[in-house]
């Protein structure tokens, strides 16, 4: 591809040159890394199978898993679905642009290499104004997994997608920290009653009181959505979930068998010896979710071997956390 790899600093509405040559890069096949409100994704033409398979390149990521396609209002929905639901319009118009992903049954449109060959396809628009704008000015779907290596935590910031794919990308549209800072809410809108495949900012109980509806709530175990495995989104240190209550004492032994450890946790925790590296505190689960990859990405920086992670309470966003807490757990 002749157009330079380049990084464009800055804020939204310095990225115009960026977001021009980022649509340019993809009608041409290239890989575009873009920040949305949730974490930072990697995309490509979702009609063009070749540039889906260099997202899967990329990443090291095994061709079944199926990706988001992000589009840039609910008007571009009806052409990836069989047929636009009372349920997802109602969806859409309560929470588009927002960090919930709707799965459901796809039209021919969409190539097998987006949904891993299944027949449905997990559509959503970002709340971003550089993620909009570059979706506007390509004018078509963008799909777009999280722009890390597979099984890693997922890139917060500019400088993380760098650093997990270096030249594995065409261009990386700096938008800042995200906001939100874990994953979408992914909801299967083919299963009766939906289910939330993957937690994330908008909870079970806020889709159930707009659809007026039971929807179930993520269950467990490996295999309740393709590409959602028990062991994910796990830094080098291995991570271990721990009590408040038994913080303290767990850091104290492991520091004394000389294990470098480093601490999350949602409020100060004491006494704790003095080469403890504290992450935080990371505060109420919407802070708690903002800051949690990048205290990853901390924590392997710093070397640590393992890091306590208190988790926060499960209430919002918590639930999330909480989700991606065990699921890097689940790696050591
Ligand atoms: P990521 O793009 O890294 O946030 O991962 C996308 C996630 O969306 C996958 O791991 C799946 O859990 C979910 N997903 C995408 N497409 C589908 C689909 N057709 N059916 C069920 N889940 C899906
Ligand atoms: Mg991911």
């Amino acid at each position: 591809m002749d157009v330079p790899r380049r990084h464009i600093p800055g804020v939204p509405g310095v990225v115009t040159d960026g977001v021009a040559a980022g649509a340019r890069i993809l009608a041409a096949g290239g890989l575009v890394a873009f920040p949305t409100e949730t974490v930072y994704g990697l995309g490509a033409d979702a009609r063009n199978p070749d540039a889906v398979a260099r997202i899967f390149a990329a990443k090291g990521r095994p061709t079944d898993h199926p990706l988001i396609c992000h589009i840039a209002s609910v008007d571009d929905l009806a052409p990836l679905v069989a047929e636009v639901t009372p349920a997802a319009r109602a969806l859409a118009d309560a929470f588009w642009p927002g960090p919930l992903t709707l799965v459901m049954t796809r039209s021919a449109a969409v190539p097998d290499a987006v949904t891993g060959g299944r027949d449905t396809v997990a559509v959503r628009v970002p709340d971003h104004p550089v993620a909009l704008a570059l979706l506007r000015a390509f004018g078509g779907p963008v799909a777009a997994p999280s722009a890390n290596r597979f099984g890693r935590p997922s890139p917060t910031r500019a400088d993380d997608v760098r650093d997990e794919l270096g030249d594995g990308v065409d261009l990386v549209l700096d938008g800042g920290p995200c906001a939100i800072g874990v994953e979408s809410t992914v909801l299967d809108l083919v299963s009766d009653p939906p289910q939330v495949l993957r937690p994330g900012g908008i909870s079970a109980d806020d889709i159930a009181r707009v659809m007026n509806a039971p929807v179930s709530a993520t269950s467990s175990g490996p295999a309740r959505a393709p590409g959602m495995l028990e062991a994910h989104y796990a830094p080098g240190a291995r991570v271990e979930v721990v009590s408040a209550d038994a913080a303290a004492a767990r850091a104290a032994d492991l520091t004394a068998a000389g294990t470098s450890v480093a601490l999350l946790a949602p409020h100060a925790i004491s006494p704790l010896p003095d080469s403890v590296l504290v992450l935080g505190p990371a505060g109420a689960p919407d802070a708690y979710a903002a800051l949690l990859y990048a205290a990853f990405r901390r924590a392997d920086a710093a070397r640590c071997q393992v890091i306590l992670a208190v988790p926060p309470p499960a209430r919002g966003i918590g639930v999330a956390v909480r989700d991606r807490l065990a699921r890097a757990a689940a790696s050591a």
